[in-house]
């Protein structure tokens, strides 16, 4: 099938190339001509894994392109894809603006019937808006043509984004029309031949299920940062009470797991923008206020920590900093939970010596150059004459350091860990102060 993608971001790109995979023929637009260009030539603009194999060589069988050519985009398929950013306004709520252009910008070229797919994250009530672009631009063009608007929200995870198109757990499909249910079934009838994931709803339904099931993960995280500070302060171990209440399978082991916060371009955003579209329709939906409180909080407690450990003198200390990226396998950077805490070490007098397997490059395009700011080649580098090692992220790579050159390395031998990765017990007796996420130590 022809089909286009607006938007060659993490979800765009991805599909994208997925979908050309299986052997479609898919071209992908943007507007930033940079990244088409780049894309053209073989520069993928993200970390993801096994996504550089299959543009590449989709791109060189003819079966993937980039343009920003919307014109002859539109005219290349049937079935649209809008998957642009909708990033927080100013009150917290998702900015439409780039997906109601891209609306504008299909039915300005449309020349046929249409399906168009909404795969960004976007409020309930979005597939009206659209509707309504789009109507308003045929109008104003004096053009009648048929086009059916589709909630088809996507639920990759970063780091694991082809895999997870590729074997999806689901496929929603949010439509009021026989026509486009019939064609994206055809669309994904490669991805879905093990057993059917299809799941046709209507579109408002399709719309709140993202919201839902983003809101349900964020929520599983700060009821645990929660319970892990409460074991703090009673004396528990979080990670005895994970395994009690995971053995459980009505709660299960999966994102159960303690840290320093989550982050990401989605779970603090559709948080958010859940909780002021519920305002919106005059409800206060005080379960996920909570659960961004406490996430909020949660991003300071490796900084309150560190205050705590050194009295407050953090002015001229040189603090190692392991993970930059708000989750491993990814290079994004946006709302990490390292940011948070470099920007108070900062505030603080502090010096940060960083080491991430992907997120450098990202860390310093957001920073730029500063002098309380080195990022180092290697995670041994971090560590010179440094005075503490910090964990931000759980890439493998952090999970069996050298012990004893940590101790020779760090001025003070003190670990703040805000992803659990070792145990209490053996860092006492390597003779690390050892600070984790509600294992013993508390401030
Ligand atoms: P992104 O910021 O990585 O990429 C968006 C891309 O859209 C950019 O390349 C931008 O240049 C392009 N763009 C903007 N306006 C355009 C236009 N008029 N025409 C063509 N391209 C245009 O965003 P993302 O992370 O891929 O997220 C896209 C959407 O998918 C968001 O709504 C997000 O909430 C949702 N989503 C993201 C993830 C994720 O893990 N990143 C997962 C599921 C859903």
């Amino acid at each position: 099938m022809n089909i286009t993608v607006f938007g060659t971001g993490y979800v765009g790109l991805v599909q994208g190339a997925v979908l050309s995979e299986v052997g479609h023929n898919v071209i992908c637009v943007d507007v930033d001509a940079k990244k088409v260009e780049g894309l053209k030539n073989g520069v993928i603009p993200i970390y993801e894994p096994g996504l550089e194999p299959i543009v590449k060589s989709n791109f060189e069988a003819g079966r993937l392109n980039f343009t920003t050519d919307a014109k002859s985009a539109v005219e290349h398929a049937n079935v649209l894809f809008i998957a642009v950013g909708t990033p927080p306004d100013e009150d917290g709520s998702a900015d439409l603006k780039y997906v109601l252009a891209v609306a504008e910008t299909i039915a300005t070229h449309m020349t046929r019937e249409a399906v168009i797919v909404t795969k960004s994250t976007v409020p309930v009530g979005t597939a009206d808006k659209v509707k309504a672009r789009v109507q308003q631009t045929l109008d104003g063009a004096g053009k009648s043509l048929d086009y059916h608007v589709v909630s088809n929200p996507e639920f990759l995870k970063e780091g694991a984004a082809v895999n997870d198109c590729m074997r999806p757990d689901r496929i929603i499909i949010g439509t009021d029309s026989e026509l486009a249910e019939k064609r994206l079934r055809k669309l994904y009838a490669p991805f879905n031949r093990n057993h059917d994931r299809v799941i046709v709803m209507d579109i408002r339904s399709a719309e709140l299920t993202k919201y839902a099931a983003n809101c349900m993960l964020a929520t599983k995280i700060s009821f645990m940062n929660e319970m892990a500070n409460l074991a703090e302060r009673f004396g528990a171990d979080i990670e005895n009470v994970r395994k009690g209440i995971g053995s459980d399978p009505r709660i299960g082991y999966h994102f159960i797991y303690p840290g320093c916060g989550y982050g990401g371009s989605c779970f603090p955003k559709d948080v958010q923008a859940l909780v002021r579209s519920a305002n919106q329709v005059g409800y206060n939906a005080s379960i996920l206020e909570a659960v961004e409180a406490v996430n909020y909080r949660q991003k300071e407690k490796l900084f309150s920590y560190i205050n705590a450990h050194f009295n407050g003198e953090l002015a001229g200390k040189t603090v190692a900093l392991w993970g930059l990226s708000f989750k491993p396998n990814t290079d994004d950077m946006r709302e990490a939970s390292s940011r948070v805490l470099m920007e108070q070490l900062w505030a603080a007098g502090a010096k940060v010596q960083a080491f991430d397997p992907e997120a450098m490059e990202e860390t310093q395009r957001i920073y730029g150059s500063r002098d309380d700011l080195i990022l180092c080649g290697t995670k041994e580098a971090a560590l010179n004459d440094a005075d503490m090692l910090v964990i931000c992220t759980e890439w493998k790579t952090f999970r069996v350091p050298d012990f004893d050159l940590l101790k020779n390395k760090l001025s003070s031998a003190v670990i703040f860990d805000g992803r659990n990765l070792f145990e209490p017990e053996e860092m006492a007796e390597r003779g690390f102060a050892y600070y984790a996420i509600g294992r013993g130590l508390s401030v």
